[in-house]
């Protein structure tokens, strides 16, 4: 069948254009439907086979993470991670919870710095 190929964006592309792209979509959709395939982190599987209605049924969302952007429009398989949306959205939340809490260390030593200021200086007023 002559089915015609999607291409990838036009560089330059940003990664959330790339993401959106028909072309990223279409690669980890191929990459999801795959039936044997595991969530890296918890392992459970995206498909479940039905043997009484002889078909396979989607057991969770799963999608495709980049763990490097190098290779982009052409990942190597190590470029990618499996995941299921728990383990997913759950890791990208620690990133997030982490870069929250550095921004906080960073704020604490300013406020230590510039915020304490002298008592005594209010003495008799
Ligand atoms: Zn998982
Ligand atoms: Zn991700």
């Amino acid at each position: 069948m002559g089915k015609k190929k999607l291409q990838p964006p036009e560089p330059p592309f940003t990664i959330q254009e790339y993401e959106k792209s028909p072309y990223w979509r279409n690669k980890s959709k191929n990459i999801l439907d795959k039936k044997d395939i595991e969530c890296e982190i918890c392992h459970r599987k995206r498909w479940k086979w039905l043997p009484r209605a002889k078909k396979w049924k989607r057991a969770l969302r799963f999608s495709c993470h980049h763990t490097s952007y190098i290779n982009v429009p052409n990942e190597k398989p190590e470029d990618m991670m499996i995941l299921c949306y728990l383990c997913h959205s759950t890791s990208h939340l620690i990133l997030r919870v982490r870069q929250i809490s550095e921004m906080f260390e960073r704020m604490a030593k300013i406020v230590e710095e510039y915020f304490t200021y002298d008592k005594d200086s209010y003495k008799g007023k």
